[in-house]
């Protein structure tokens, strides 16, 4: 079997000091193998965004080892851990994060453009993602203008603008209808399987877990397959 992709490895977070100290996350271990689409579960508060923050290289973990496609990451200087970021990974947040003035297709051009791409190039690969995502009406909108479902699925559009090889996302439909967020799911879903990349997705709804590869839990600080 290949190597995996992520590899948490009693992962510790802990915060605060002394009688005030929380403990997050006890030590969490997780493989996510090449083209694995993962949920990550678990109720509001249990440590989902912690744990993708540390994934993401966006958060240190008070102890542990984090490997990003075979690479040992845990003591990266910030400027190491960007570069890993923009190589490897895609991340969508709960709210959109997008540019509000900016046009659908900018916004997706935007990472591209910041890696090196040249114009043509990151344009016709924001083309191609937003008409996988049904947004081929919406491509020079302006973001702002969009409705709350158009602009998840543009923010998801931007996650794989650079082909990264894990998704790491954050309830990204957490703030929509429960109509708007099945299908945007479905799209994303759909996506990531034809991209073969990777996904660790947290979720706190079953049904949207349940249509994912593996499903694993945060249970008082630790990771359990569910
Ligand atoms: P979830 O995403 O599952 O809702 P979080 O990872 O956001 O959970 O939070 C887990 C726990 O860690 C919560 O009790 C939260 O208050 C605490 N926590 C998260 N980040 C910090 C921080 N920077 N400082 C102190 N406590 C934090
Ligand atoms: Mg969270």
């Amino acid at each position: 079997m290949s190597d995996p992709v992520l590899k948490l490895h009693n992962i510790k977070r802990w915060f605060g000091d002394g009688d005030k100290r929380l403990h997050v996350l006890k030590g969490v271990n997780l493989d996510i193998r090449a083209g694995e689409i993962v949920a990550l579960v678990g109720p509001s508060g249990s440590g989902k965004s912690t744990m993708l923050y540390i994934a993401g290289l966006l958060d240190q973990p008070s102890s542990g080892s984090i490997h990003l496609a075979n690479v040992a990451c845990e003591k990266m200087s910030e400027r190491e851990r960007t570069l890993m970021r923009r190589a490897y990974l895609g991340f969508v947040y709960q709210s959109h994060l997008l540019l509000p003035d900016f046009s659908s297709l900018e916004n997706v051009m935007m990472p591209q453009l910041i890696a090196g791409k040249s114009k043509k190039q990151a344009k016709e690969r924001a083309v191609f993602l937003l008409d996988k995502m049904g947004l081929k009406n919406r491509m020079a909108h302006r973001s702002g203008e969009l409705s709350g479902g158009e602009q998840q699925r543009v923010a998801i559009a931007r996650a794989l603008a650079n082909q990264p090889s894990l998704l790491l996302a954050d309830e990204p439909t957490g703030n929509l209808d429960p109509v708007t967020s099945e299908k945007v799911f479905t799209e994303l879903l759909m996506l990531v399987r034809e991209t073969g990349l990777s996904a660790l997705i947290a979720t706190h709804n079953p049904e949207l877990a349940a249509k994912m590869d593996r499903r694993v839990q945060l249970v008082n600080g630790l990771l359990e397959e569910v």
